[in-house]
């Protein structure tokens, strides 16, 4: 039970505030996170992990010289926003490029991948490598789905003391990756774990049983069994653990006992002496282990164990030293305090606010960006109930309620910029969308929406080729984040017709007015056939039966909106604005 708070929904902030209040000679609270509140030596990579809270030491109890650069800190068991990714990851960044590195789960692929893509475009070269040691929530063969545990540890610290060691972005990638290939974990739980305000666990392992294989957050495990013994438990970890080892693994492992919130460290050392015998038994030499609460759930009643499979140059920077508020190894010089960290949080928070001189042109694209973003608000309110619905048949119902938290923030985020550039009102829109909306939904228009603006820029004149480089862009942002393919039933499938449309209709003259009408068309009539698909991505895909009939909520509500975009820009096309700015097709007869 978690029982000491004033306000749950404060919970997350309130603790991590404490947490750096405690530690302030290693870490310094920014807006999304914390990043280290030590010198970051210049062109230096900075590795930035995250993810939600409750997990402690991961991830802000890392962050320190030898491992984390900064850490993005979500709510309670929930990513963070890809706004507070980019906020930290910019706080972080010393000149040598981001490595983001965090467990692969849906929500936090979707957000770190939107801040990455951000990252990139503004400049500051950002890769990433997502955790996948869980040998209990996929197949062998499919390690692209396994989730990521403990095994962030082995991974980070890799990382960590390759960017120490001055590596530049490409090599910390490359042994990141290494790492995670040669990391495998497997955890059990005799109980749940209980949000703070809850009055229940979110999920409970019946008494006297034990769940093999049970996610952090209670995703389902892969069989219950009653309650080993310590020699029975070290048996069927190592066992496991053992049968799914990578290739070319050699005989030197880091083995690594993690508590998962109530399990006493003298049970964890009991149980550890009868693992190392065993692999020892096998044949393995043990290097450096630890065993002690790395990768947390709460007050979770469980435990896992990580092996990380040595080469020479992974066991190296294993045994390099590190200094974090949660992990410490061997002995590090100590580090003068970081001057500008306020400052550059302070610039950051500013960044939208930034005082910039927009073109006439840009300026105006901006009037109508605003107006635009007030219109896609006004058709979602419109339709909130229907797309609800629709979203209920298969999947979560929340795609309504999500769309209009996206677009009321945009919108009003949009306003707010009033008089900027076009790519600034965009950007602050796709930014407040994707951190208001949550959900899939929320992170795919946030950054489409953030691309757009990217690509439209600010620029002396525009043209209509500008429009389908934007459109591009759009779609582009929605493609590689989201990484649907045609036909997997989502709204890619009614965006992919309408960006073809459009740019066949410009390329063949086709007024911009025109085009865009006959791509909202598209649009549509593509959304309404996807009733014939069974959805192989999302939400929805285990339910993909019930789908069928139906069209995907995704793609209606994009076709709605490309529709009243389109109808928009025809009602106002006769009158000042875009006629003025868009000369080519302007000259075309519009
Ligand atoms: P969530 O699925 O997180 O509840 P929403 O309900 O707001 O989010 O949005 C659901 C829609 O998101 C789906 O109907 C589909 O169109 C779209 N979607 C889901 N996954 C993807 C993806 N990987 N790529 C593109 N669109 C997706
Ligand atoms: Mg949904």
């Amino acid at each position: 039970m978690t029982q000491i708070f004033d306000n749950p929904a404060e919970f997350a902030d309130e603790a991590l505030d404490g947490f750096v209040a405690a530690n302030r000679g290693y870490v310094a609270r920014v807006d999304g996170g914390v990043v280290r509140s030590t010198e970051i030596p210049a062109g230096q990579v900075a590795l930035v992990v995250g993810g939600g809270s409750g997990h402690y030491p991961a991830f802000a109890g890392l962050v320190g010289p030898g491992l984390a650069a900064g850490s993005a800190c979500g709510n309670m068991f929930a990513s963070p926003a890809a706004g507070q990714v980019y906020r930290v990851a910019k706080a972080a960044n010393a000149g040598g490029g981001v490595l983001l590195s965090y467990g692969n789960y849906a929500g936090d692929v979707l957000h770190f991948g939107q801040a990455q893509l951000r990252l990139n475009a503004e400049g500051i070269e950002t890769r990433t490598v997502t955790v996948t040691d869980d040998i209990a929530s996929a197949p062998i063969d499919q390690p692209e789905k396994r989730r990521g545990i403990a095994g962030d540890l082995t991974v980070f610290k890799i990382a960590g003391a390759a960017a120490e060691a001055g590596l530049d972005l490409d090599d910390v990638e490359r042994l990141a990756i290494k790492a995670n290939y040669r990391t495998r974990s497997l955890g059990v739980a005799f109980d749940g774990c209980t949000l703070p305000g809850a009055n229940d666990p979110l999920f409970h392992v019946p008494a006297g049983q034990m769940s093999l294989g049970l996610g952090i957050h209670g995703e389902p495990g892969i069989s219950e069994h009653p309650m080993p013994t310590a020699s029975e438990l070290a048996e069927l970890l190592v066992s496991k653990l053992l049968a799914d080892k990578p290739e070319d693994a050699g005989e030197r492992v880091v083995a690594i006992v993690n508590g998962l919130g109530t399990v006493k460290y003298d049970e964890l050392f009991l149980l550890y002496g009868k693992i190392e015998k065993l692999l020892t038994a096998a044949g393995l030499s043990v290097v450096e282990p630890e065993c002690g609460e790395l990768v947390t759930s709460l007050d979770m009643s469980g435990l896992s164990l990580t092996l990380l499979w040595l080469d020479d140059e992974l066991e190296q920077l294993w045994a390099a030293p590190a200094d974090t508020p949660a992990f410490r190894k061997g002995s590090m010089s100590p580090r003068a305090a970081r001057a500008d960290v306020g400052a550059t949080q302070a610039g950051v928070a500013q960044a939208g606010a930034v005082t910039e001189q927009p073109t006439v042109a840009a300026a105006e694209l901006g009037r109508l960006a605003v107006a635009v973003l007030a219109e896609v608000r006004d058709v979602v309110v419109e339709h909130e109930d229907e797309l609800g619905k629709l979203d209920a048949i298969a999947g979560d119902g929340d795609h309504g309620i999500g769309m209009r938290r996206g677009v009321d923030a945009a919108a009003a985020a949009g306003k707010a910029a009033s008089g900027s550039s076009v790519q600034r009102i965009l950007e602050a829109a796709g930014e407040a969308w994707s951190e208001k909306a949550g959900g899939t939904s929320g992170a795919l228009w946030g950054s489409a929406v953030i691309a757009a603006g990217q690509s439209l820029a600010n620029r002396e004149t525009y043209a209509s080729a500008d429009a389908a480089a934007a459109v591009k862009a759009f779609v582009r942002a929605i493609t590689e984040l989201g990484k649907a393919d045609p036909g997997d039933k989502t709204m890619v499938d009614a965006l992919l017709p309408f960006r073809d449309a459009f740019l066949a209709e410009l390329d063949g003259g086709t007024p911009l007015d025109r085009a865009l009408a006959a791509a909202a068309a598209a649009a549509q009539s593509a959304a309404a056939a996807t009733a014939e698909l069974r959805p192989l991505k999302g939400r929805a895909r285990p339910l993909a039966e019930k789908s069928l009939g139906h069209p995907d909520p995704g793609a209606v509500s994009f076709g709605l909106i490309a529709a009243r975009i389109s109808q928009f820009i025809d009602s106002e096309l006769a009158s000042v604005a875009v006629a003025g700015q868009l000369p080519e097709t302007a000259g075309n007869g519009a």
